[in-house]
């Protein structure tokens, strides 16, 4: 089995530099495809309410703990708080419920999903709730940042979660947090591929003792089932000739040279797939070192293209939170 080293978070918990994503993994085979995982060496996943598939990962993780694959110490399991629960009173109750949809007694790490505050949706009306109110109407809510990660804190006194976290928040915002933070963020978890290369965004981070996770680290193809244009229109960058010739000289695939350039530059990854031969080659993507030159010819890709905001997703003139 391939060896997963840990990265070391100013929590103090050690955090495994290869995980599994959740997104989009479907409901009816979710349980299977994380018990696989578990089987084939993963220890991390990725979750979030907003993938609505929680209740069916909690259920692949009590099997492969009840088979005896695993202990539950031995596992991180993340998850992601909702745009909707960012009122400070709505943080522990939603951690709960995702914490019985789990099956989990706590979190290894909880996100903020993004930084954006929407009105509550009362779980029981609609769950996961998605960005709009009702039809395509968009409502924010008062809440702070401050008032958000004050209860976000709350979670490590009643231990709900070991560690806590930031996702998609930039460097303005991660400033103003570390003013008022009791307790730092351990992660922040952003879209990272050669076409995002974010340099000054993992120079703050390092900076401040942030760990950071790169999220669809293959850029535009977790994107292709959106149709989105500029995904669609660019070349996919496990098919890019230089990726390729880097891949051949180490006999490996594009996919793995995507993977260990962001795990040689220090960040934890997350892929996801539900075929085993992909989730077996993404863990093996470990097992080789690119060159400083290598390195820097994939960052060099950069072009500052981003996919994953609310924007390209549907029409808005109300949520640019990367502007
Ligand atoms: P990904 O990079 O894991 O996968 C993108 C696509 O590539 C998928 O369709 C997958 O089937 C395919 N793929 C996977 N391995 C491959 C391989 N070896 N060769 C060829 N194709 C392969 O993209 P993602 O799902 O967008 O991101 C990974 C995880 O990051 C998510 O599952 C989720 O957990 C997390 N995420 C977080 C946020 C956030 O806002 N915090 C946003 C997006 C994703």
């Amino acid at each position: 089995m391939v060896a997963v080293p840990n990265i070391k978070l100013n929590s103090g918990y050690d955090m495994p530099q290869v995980g599994f994503g959740l997104w989009k993994v479907g409901n009816d085979v979710a349980s299977d495809v994380v018990y696989n995982a578990i089987k084939a060496g993963y220890r991390l996943f990725d979750g979030a309410c907003d993938y609505g598939n929680e209740v069916e990962c909690g259920q692949g993780v009590a099997r492969a703990i009840k088979d005896g694959l695993v202990k539950r110490e031995e596992l991180f399991i993340v998850s992601k708080l909702w745009n909707t629960f960012h009122d400070g009173e709505r943080v522990v109750p939603i951690v709960q419920k995702q914490l019985a949809d789990w099956g989990l007694e706590y979190f290894d790490l909880y996100l903020i999903h993004f930084p954006v505050a929407l009105e509550y949706v009362d779980p029981s009306v609609r769950y996961p709730p998605g960005w709009h109110y009702e039809g395509d109407e968009i409502r924010r809510s008062k809440a702070t940042i401050q008032e958000t990660w004050t209860a976000m804190e709350s979670l490590v006194e009643k231990k709900l979660s070991k560690s806590i976290g930031i996702s998609n928040f930039q460097s303005q915002l991660i400033y103003d947090l570390l003013r008022h933070a009791k307790i730092p963020p351990a992660t922040l978890q952003i879209e990272h591929h050669p076409f995002l290369v974010q340099q000054e965004l993992l120079n703050l981070a390092k900076a401040e003792g942030i760990a950071v996770t790169a999220y669809s680290s293959f850029g535009p193809a977790s994107f292709l089932e959106f149709n989105m244009t500029h995904a669609v229109e660019l070349k996919p960058l496990i098919e890019d000739e230089t990726i390729k010739s880097i891949a051949a000289k180490h006999g490996r695939d594009a996919s793995q040279v995507l993977l260990r350039w962001a795990t040689q530059r220090g960040l934890a990854i997350i892929p996801k797939s539900t075929r085993p031969a992909l989730i077996a080659s993404n863990l093996a993507s470990l097992e080789f070192d690119l060159s400083e030159d290598e390195i820097k010819t994939i960052s060099g890709f950069n072009r500052g293209i981003r996919f994953n905001q609310p924007s390209n997703y549907f029409p808005t003139e109300q949520l640019w939170i990367f502007g």
